[in-house]
């Protein structure tokens, strides 16, 4: 692919700045978790920026954007690079836009943080707790690695989504700083309705460069798990310990045997291989009461209690937080590379009969793995089931049969915005981007509504951004 912007000037124009142009190293910056997806590395797999731009302050980022903008070259932000659809990646090179280094915790207040995009989550907490006691509500199971701003552009929700739902609920982020990429660039304040324009919006539309999100108390959370010989019965088990108002709890997961037993190393001692099992985070206050509620479920059986265990026994254990969400999938590629995964909605009310159904239907090729959310205020669960993977035409096959079944899929084989949700363009974002940045240098080739606004979902094939397709060729 020809890139013919002049590097040289922007290097000069950017001059004090951090970066790097090291082809190996820019080549590790230009990736994420991309390779979850066998169809993403094989689409992916040979994109890479020009350089590495890092800049500490919003002043940089203005800098950089407005130096970029001059000569005509696309920028990439990238939090910490675990998002899993290539969405941190440069698809028509150019500057990675590097924010982990712009990372200030700015202020604390009763209910609600303030933070440079860079911020790594666990960090937060970490000031945030001893401060007053409050953390994040919400976060990814990459707690301890994503970066606040990458949560807000690339993430959905995750662990403490039981109780709060996900990042698109109104109330779960505050409010933004965006600096857009224009000559002069400007930044803009969202709050309300108008932090739709760029969450999840994968950067297309706009650099954050700050964000206040809403605290809740923290808790020493325990660590929990129970086993159930029948896949149903453990759903059922979560399901009613997610409706249970009175317990507080921060995650509910189910995992299908023999999974927890096979991939879950460190835990294995614990995990017998034919168990079920659903995997909690409980506050203290809450333990009693869920062990009772436990009990009285039959053929519960308590398999893990971190508050029952010597600190020897403890000793390397990753927390349960680490074994949900992506993690699950995590553990699974790295004893079985061939492993991939799909993410699932089953609607409420009727989420335990369509996952006992289309699991039936599977077996053992779609290893069951349930979040158990709260959705438009509605207990139910999404799926991230393991799938043993064996060509891209099954996998369609196995998405199309779901979609049939009742279960919506948001497809994280895709790399673009709208192929990756639910197929239809957002408008909002689609406006803001002609706003933000209307030389469409941010991201590029995410946003299928801008790149094709004719495109035909219909057709049954993936969307192949020309830049990529040229990078492909080349
Ligand atoms: C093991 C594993 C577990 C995971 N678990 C979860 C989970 O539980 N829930 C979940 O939602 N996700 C999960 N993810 C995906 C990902 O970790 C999270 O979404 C995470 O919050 C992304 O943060 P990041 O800093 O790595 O973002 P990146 O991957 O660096 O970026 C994500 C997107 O945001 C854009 N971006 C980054 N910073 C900015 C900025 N300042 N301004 C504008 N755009 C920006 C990037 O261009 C990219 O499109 C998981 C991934 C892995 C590998």
């Amino acid at each position: 692919m020809t890139r013919d912007y002049d590097l040289d000037s922007f290097k000069t124009r950017i001059d004090g700045i951090r970066y790097e142009d090291n082809p190996a190293l820019v080549r590790q910056k230009s990736r994420d978790f991309y390779w979850y997806s066998p169809t993403l590395k094989r689409q992916l797999d040979a994109v890479t920026a020009d350089i590495v731009v890092s800049p500490k302050s919003e002043a940089e980022v203005i800098q950089v954007l407005a130096a970029a903008f001059e000569f005509g070259i696309p920028v990439t932000p990238r939090g910490t690079g675990t998002g899993n659809y290539g969405q941190a990646m440069p698809l028509s090179g150019g500057v990675v836009l590097d924010l982990s280094g712009f990372s200030r915790v700015k202020s604390i207040a009763p209910g609600c943080v303030t933070c440079e995009p860079g911020a790594v989550i666990a960090q937060i907490d970490r000031e945030t707790r001893p401060h007053s006691g409050q953390e994040i509500r919400l976060h990814p199971s990459t707690y301890n690695t994503a970066s606040i701003g990458g949560f807000v552009a690339g993430g959905s929700g995750g662990i403490g989504s039981i109780k709060w739902g996900g990042l698109r609920d109104s109330g779960n982020i505050l409010r933004l700083k965006v600096a857009t990429m224009e000559r002069s660039p400007r930044i803009l304040e969202l709050s309300g309705d108008d932090l739709h324009k760029v969450s999840h919006a994968y950067g297309t539309n706009g650099i954050i460069t700050e964000v206040e999100m809403p605290l809740a108390p923290s808790y020493e959370w325990i660590d929990l798990i129970v086993g159930f010989d029948a896949l149903a019965s453990a759903a059922a088990y979560a399901n009613e310990i997610g409706e249970a108002d009175g317990l507080l709890v921060k995650e509910i997961a189910v995992v299908a045997a023999p999974v927890s037993h096979d991939y879950f190393l460190r835990h294995q001692r614990f995990l017998p291989r034919d168990k079920h099992l659903v995997l909690i985070m409980v506050a203290p206050h809450s333990l009693d009461p869920l062990i009772a509620v436990t009990r009285r479920r039959r053929g519960a059986e308590i398999l893990f209690r971190q508050d029952q265990l010597a600190p020897a026994d403890l000793k390397g254990l990753p927390p349960v937080y680490e074994l949900s969400w992506n993690h699950t999938t995590l553990r699974a590629l790295r004893v079985d590379p061939t492993i991939t995964y799909l993410q699932v909605l089953y609607p409420f009310p009727n989420q335990l009969a369509t996952v006992e159904r289309i699991h039936n239907r599977f077996g053992d090729e779609l290893p069951a793995h349930l979040e158990f959310v709260r959705f438009d205020g509605k207990v139910t669960c999404m799926g991230l089931p393991l799938v043993r993977f064996t060509t891209e035409e099954r996998l369609e096959e196995i998405i199309a049969i779901h979609e049939e079944m009742g279960a919506p899929i948001f497809n994280p084989h895709r790399y673009t915005l709208e192929e990756g949700g639910m197929k239809q363009t957002d408008e909002i974002q689609l406006a803001f981007k002609r706003e933000a940045d209307p030389q469409g240098l941010l991201n590029p080739g995410k946003m299928v509504a801008w790149e094709n606004p004719s495109y035909d979902y219909r057709s049954g094939k993936t969307y192949l951004f020309r830049g990529l397709a040229e990078q492909q060729l080349a």
